[in-house]
């Protein structure tokens, strides 16, 4: 089964499968014909009935080699960024430049067992938050009382406030379950991919919090910027009815 990590209780859940064609690829037309139309009622130049007349002037000689269509569009992306459109536009348009194809047989994902928690899932990706999320896998975790992917390394209190966890945007939640044993589980809206909780996890734990790329977020990138810029090469590139690299048995949460 096709899981998707990305839903908002950080378990997995169906993969729809599906995904928008980008806009752009529309060519301009140019107007059919060429020559300009004369407004009804003018008048005409003597100069154009009189065999004696000067000839015209021959039309401006087109320019070498014009810029080429990307990198036009290019110019105008970041003009337009420049302009104030925001990160959010800038991202899913450098997303569109990589050339987001409609139709891809594959997608980018996060081998877990390669990933060394760099911290570039979170500051490389085109989009303004990260598609990457940290996803769960309930069944490899120990419901640990001291999780090290929930605390800071020395807490004040072994309690769920804010001074006491590592997560930055407080995107991991803490339920009591019975003495000792507590579940943790992932809001993805909130979180950046930051990797520490993973990091923690790895150190001490059972490794059950990892990584992954989330599809109902992801451009799907020709070239994705976290492949070319992650130090452990975890990224590469899966058949897309099964776009997930989970961890333990089954899914995260079962
Ligand atoms: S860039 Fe690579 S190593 Fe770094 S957190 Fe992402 S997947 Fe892990
Ligand atoms: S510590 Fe970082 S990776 Fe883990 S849940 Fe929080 S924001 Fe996401
Ligand atoms: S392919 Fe990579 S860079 Fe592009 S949106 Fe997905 S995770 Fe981000």
């Amino acid at each position: 089964m096709t899981e998707d990590p990305s839903n908002s209780s950080g378990e997995p859940r169906q993969d729809a499968g599906g995904e928008s064609r980008h806009p752009a690829g529309g060519e301009r037309r140019r107007p059919a014909g060429g020559e300009r139309r004369r407004p009804a009622g003018s008048v005409r130049h003597p100069a154009e009935h009189s065999s004696l007349a000067e000839p015209p002037a021959p039309p401006p000689a087109p320019p070498a080699s014009p810029a080429p269509r990307h990198a036009l569009s290019r110019r105008e992306l970041l003009t337009s960024a420049a302009r104030g459109t925001g990160l959010l536009g800038l991202g899913a348009a450098a997303g569109l430049l990589g050339g987001r194809a409609s139709k891809a047989a594959t997608r980018w994902q996060i081998d877990p067992n390669r990933c060394i928690q760099c911290g570039r899932c979170a500051t490389e990706c085109v989009l303004e938050v990260s598609a990457v999320k940290c996803v769960h896998s309930h069944g490899m975790c120990g419901y640990c009382k001291l999780c090290t992917g929930y605390f800071e390394p020395e807490p004040i209190n072994l309690d769920e406030g804010a001074e006491n966890q590592l997560c930055p945007t407080g995107a991991i939640k803490r339920e009591f379950i019975e003495d000792p044993y507590y579940e943790y589980s992932i809001n993805k809206d909130l979180c950046v991919a930051c990797g520490k909780c993973v990091k923690g996890c790895n150190m001490f734990g059972n490794g059950s919090l990892y990584l992954q790329v989330c599809h109902d977020r992801c451009l799907n990138c020709n070239i994705c910027a976290i492949a070319s810029a992650c130090p452990a090469q975890a990224f590469r590139q899966i058949p897309a009815p099964n776009p997930y690299l989970l961890r333990g048995k089954g899914a995260p949460g079962t």
